[in-house]
């Protein structure tokens, strides 16, 4: 038996790639898209009174993780990527039917367009569906979960002085707080964790239309080291 979805929207947003992402929405809130819906969800009557809400669940497709063969165990990062959960015990992008949530902010509404941050969805991420969050029922005070019992441990984000400068100005131009995205991105140590990195080694991602680099010149520590026009 197979049902079939259409995305009501995409995701239009700072993450250009998968890597420095981080691991759930909440942790970066200087991480912002837009949710550009599609037609007839692009209509004012389909968002009216979500000017009532501060937050909202978006269910989503992971797009460039999607696949055919179903798994039953995975290895999330956060176990050091060789400990193996069941799928259903984890929020692995490699899931059946590739369905992610999030809840995220939403700063402004507009009919066809939502403005989110804390977002830990890639660009062109297909939305699915919208739901407004419901304090009294979604957050769950006496909850607990052993596997993901508190948000990553985050690592000092030290700059190259020109490094920083030119963030700045990238920042000034995005007309986005450029500065605050990578330190909080970079401060939730995106390497995998397996991986001890020499000071040689230099990793990088791409936020908006800038291209970041970092290395690590002692161990739980990062130094940007260049914030350039994406080429
Ligand atoms: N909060 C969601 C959930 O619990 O379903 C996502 C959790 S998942 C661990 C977050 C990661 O999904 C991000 O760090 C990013 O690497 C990945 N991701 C985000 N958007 C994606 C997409 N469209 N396709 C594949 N992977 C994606």
């Amino acid at each position: 038996m197979s049902y079939s979805v259409s995305p009501i929207g995409f995701i239009r947003s700072c993450f250009k790639e998968k890597f420095a992402i981080p691991r759930q929405p909440q942790l970066a809130p200087a991480a912002r898209g837009v949710l550009e819906l599609l037609a007839p969800f692009d209509q004012g009557e389909a968002v009216q009174g979500l000017e009532q809400v501060s937050h909202v669940w978006l269910l989503f497709l992971f797009h460039q993780t999607l696949e055919d063969k179903p798994r039953l165990k995975v290895r999330p990062p956060r176990l050091g990527g060789n400990q193996s959960v069941g799928v259903f015990a984890s929020r692995a992008t490699h899931r059946p039917n590739g369905i992610g949530q999030s809840v995220v902010k939403l700063d402004r509404v507009e009919a066809g367009k939502l403005w989110l941050s804390g977002i830990d969805l890639l660009d062109e991420t297909p939305v699915l569906d919208i739901k407004p969050y419901v304090p009294y029922a979604d957050s769950v005070t006496d909850a607990y979960n052993r596997i993901a019992d508190s948000a990553p441990s985050l690592i000092d984000v030290e700059w190259q002085e020109a490094a920083r400068e030119q963030a700045h100005l990238h920042g000034l131009r995005l007309e986005q707080p450029l500065i605050e995205l990578i330190e909080q991105c970079l401060a939730q140590d995106p390497r995998p964790a397996y991986q001890q990195p020499l000071p040689e080694r230099s990793y990088g991602t791409r936020l908006w239309d800038v291209d970041v680099r970092w290395h690590y010149p002692l161990p739980g520590q990062i130094r940007v080291l260049e914030v350039v026009a994406a080429s």
